[in-house]
């Protein structure tokens, strides 16, 4: 019997290297889910910042002061309480679409559209804090890291920056800007379900009332029925689920919301 040994150890050697590559790269994210995630953060903030820039040439971005205010004010009280050192930039875009995005490297967009449906600060608080998780969480480079987008040798930040591809809507799709550029890349149900529960607790902590969640979502199905459905939906998929999941994780919400307006933070935007 003529012995394979040498090739066999090869496939060892290769199945190892891949296998620890592979777990060099899974990581656990904030509520214990594993991920793959084959960026540094340096390389996704990379690739948000383009996006943003991008985003800003392509919409008009609002000068109403009042809406400019408003939402800065609920920005600001909430990044206050997200842990790491990003520096985080809100834009107001004046646009129907109901929608708002977070992106890594810390930019924030949020449609005045939106504030018809988020009726409230709480409310828009609920959105904003829903979208900051993504980012911490590191769900876009979970989507980017488990996607085929970019493998014509450019790297992603390139394919961004660049002119208009399909490879690059894919990737403005997957780092959550899907309904800005037509295409529908809605988060996962387990993702969506880990932004509803650290966005809860950010909310909570900046002193806005966790129960507005769930009228958000109330409000975002009630629209849904109209002429013109959120955009939101489109990327971030909802249903009696995931209202019934956030109803069951207000109470421990309401215990971090009370300590912290025990605390002197009431925000009044
Ligand atoms: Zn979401």
């Amino acid at each position: 019997m003529k012995l394979k040994a040498p090739i066999n150890f090869k496939h060892a050697i290769i199945a190892i290297t891949l296998l620890s590559l592979f777990l060099a790269a899974c990581a656990t994210s904030p509520t214990g889910r594993r991920q793959l995630l084959l960026f540094p953060e340096s390389q996704m903030a990379e690739m948000g910042v383009a996006a943003y820039q991008q985003t800003k040439k392509d919409t008009a971005i609002s000068k109403n002061p009042q809406s400019n205010s408003y939402v800065s004010c609920i920005t600001n009280a909430i990044t206050a309480k997200v842990e790491g050192n990003t520096v985080w930039e809100v834009t107001v875009f004046d646009s129907e679409q109901v929608n708002a995005f977070a992106l890594p490297g810390g930019k924030i967009g949020v449609y005045t559209g939106l504030l018809d449906v988020a009726k409230n600060q709480d409310q828009l608080a609920a959105v904003i804090g829903h979208e900051i998780a993504h980012v911490t969480a590191r769900h876009g480079n979970a989507r980017v890291s488990a996607s085929t987008v970019t493998q014509t040798g450019l790297t992603a930040v390139q394919v961004i920056a660049g002119g208009a591809s399909s490879e690059k809507q894919q990737l403005l799709g997957l780092l959550g800007l899907g309904a800005q550029v037509g295409i529908l890349l809605p988060y996962g149900r387990g993702q969506e379900s880990e932004a509803d529960t650290i966005g809860l607790t950010y909310m909570a902590s900046a002193g806005f009332d966790p129960r507005a969640s769930v009228e958000l979502w109330k409000n975002m199905a009630a629209a849904s029925g109209g002429k013109a459905p959120p955009e939101l939906l489109s990327t971030h998929p909802s249903n009696s689920t995931r209202i019934n999941k956030l109803t069951q994780a207000i109470p421990d919400a309401m215990i971090i919301y009370n300590k912290a307006q025990s605390q002197g933070e009431r925000p009044n935007c």
